[in-house]
């Protein structure tokens, strides 16, 4: 194949590669932004929160732009997000081609990495991405670009400051830290706004018999039990199937639907011009199309499903809505239009919701983020939950507030999760076009930090005193011209 290199070069050579495009490219540019000091401190540039995918997308872009970027994460080094925690598939449910946080540097995609260390060949030979090998990807991004994360770094407190500073308040390994930053970018996942979503009837059961798919849950506990799945979404076959190859006598999965959606409408409008101008549209398109979304629902991946098919103890039992749940002893009798079922455990695959509540750390912001269901004095077109709770936010990620003025520094604040998705398009969360997500957020804060700073910017174009001529490149002519 030509201009293709077939053999695995191993991730030294990959690594010089990349390091050689970014020199082709000036990148990273050089460090501009106005420094800002408080009571002796260096302020930030940029603070990230979350250091998962869309974390590292925002800090590597931020600083291929010449911004400083640190990031903070709670979790351990190299179990940042979902994919080596709580998520339970055996592949990504996204086809293996997506350029994800590559930024446009083909070096730094996951093609290449892969290629880099076991060929071409396998590469064409593999179907989906394994589901660790990527966190094992994501670990290489980080240490590619050199990105400056911390992790065991748990933000407890964000508060935004009338100088337009913005307080963090971060317990770590060696104690509470206080980090002043000039902004801040919520990069905090799926969930990043609010927690797991479960139904009201969730409070009914006692805890010990029932978790979230998105919990952290040693699913050998379940061998030998009945096990009900709610929901029917990639999660719901993910849990299912994990539980069935853990031991499960049982799993019964509890659909609200007859049927299960099966055209994943989301992918097929997936396209350049949705990426780019879903942020532009009126917002009673992007109001159509979330909704539209929303009611269609994402299909779980065909390889997930029949994971959990195989199993002869697999149960999809469909138009069962949870009407209520009984407990006797150890068993659950969980009562839906079909029938009861007889259960010891029960998993809510149920999604998750903005709850700003559910977040200690957004105690100081929550009240003031303006949100969609406020935008929209009157929501005349049908609505989720998720969508009235969605924040409204500005071209650069940015929150606004509910009454100007009674927040100072909220702008300050960008929210670059999943929550932007009714606001910005889906580019701030799966792997798709979070490159393009990526680049809009930096852009925005460069040319806010521009703006904010333009005083000094042009008091440092008046110093400016590099000559480019020295004065003895030419002589002046001696009475060429004529008199008239
Ligand atoms: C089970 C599952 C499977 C998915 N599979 C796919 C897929 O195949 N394809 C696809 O395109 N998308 C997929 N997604 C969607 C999306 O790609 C993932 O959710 C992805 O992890 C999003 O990256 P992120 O950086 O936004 O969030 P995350 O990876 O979740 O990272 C957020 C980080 O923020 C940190 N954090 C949160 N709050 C704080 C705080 N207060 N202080 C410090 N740190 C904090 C967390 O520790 C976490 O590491 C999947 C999602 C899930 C849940």
């Amino acid at each position: 194949m030509t201009g293709t290199t077939t053999e695995a070069v191993g991730l030294t050579q990959l690594q010089a590669r990349l390091e050689q495009d970014l020199a082709w490219l000036e990148l990273p540019a050089k460090r501009w932004v106005v420094a800002r000091e408080i009571e002796g401190v260096t302020v930030l540039e940029v603070a990230v929160i979350g250091g998962g995918m869309a974390g590292m997308a925002a800090a590597a872009s931020l600083t291929l732009t010449g911004i400083q970027a640190v990031i903070f994460d709670r979790a351990p080094v190299g179990q940042e997000g979902p994919w080596v925690t709580t998520a339970r598939m055996q592949t990504l449910r996204s086809p293996k081609q997506l350029t994800g946080p590559a930024l446009g540097l083909p070096a730094l995609t996951f093609r290449a990495w892969f290629e880099a260390q076991f060929g071409l060949q396998a590469w064409i030979e593999l179907d989906k991405i394994p589901r660790t090998q990527w966190m094992d990807y994501l670990r290489w991004y980080r240490q590619a670009l050199k990105l400056e994360l911390r992790n065991d770094h748990h933000v407890t407190n964000i508060e935004p400051r009338t100088d337009g500073l913005v307080r963090l308040e971060v317990d770590t390994p060696s104690g509470k830290q206080t980090i002043y930053a000039r902004r801040v970018v919520l990069a905090t996942g799926r969930d990043g706004l609010g927690g797991a979503y479960v139904p009201e009837i969730a409070t009914t059961i006692p805890h010990e018999a029932w978790a979230h798919s998105s919990d952290f849950l040693d699913y050998a506990t379940l061998a030998g039990k009945r096990v009900g799945v709610v929901g029917a979404g990639a999660s719901a076959m993910d849990s299912a199937a994990t539980a069935l190859e853990a031991g499960a006598k049982s799993v019964d999965l509890l659909i609200r639907r007859t049927d299960l959606p099966r055209i994943n409408k989301g992918k097929g409008a997936g396209n350049a011009g949705m990426v780019i101008g879903f942020v532009d549209l009126p917002e009673h398109w992007k109001w159509r199309i979330r909704h539209y979304l929303g009611v269609e629902q994402v299909p779980a991946p065909r390889g997930s499903t029949l994971r959990v098919s195989k199993h002869p103890n697999a149960y999809f039992n469909f138009g069962c809505s949870l009407e209520s749940v009984s407990v006797n002893g150890n068993v659950l009798s969980v009562n839906t239009p079909q029938g009861t079922f007889e259960l010891d455990f029960l998993i809510f695959s149920t999604g998750f919701k903005i709850d700003w509540w559910a977040r200690p750390e957004y105690a100081n912001i929550a009240p003031h983020v303006l949100n969609w269901k406020q935008r929209l004095a009157e929501v005349n077109e049908p609505a989720s939950q998720e969508m009235l709770d969605s924040p409204d936010l500005g071209s650069a990620f940015e929150f606004k507030e509910v009454r100007p003025g009674a927040c100072p520094g909220l702008s300050s604040i960008h929210c670059f999760c999943y929550p932007a998705a009714l606001s910005h398009g889906t580019v701030s969360g799966d792997i798709p076009a979070i490159s393009e997500g990526a680049k809009r957020l930096s852009a925005g804060i460069a040319s806010l930090f521009y703006r904010e700073d333009i005083a000094e910017h042009f008091h440092r174009m008046e110093l400016y005193d590099d000559a480019e001529l020295l004065g003895d490149e030419w002589t002046p002519a001696i009475r060429r011209a004529t008199h008239r």
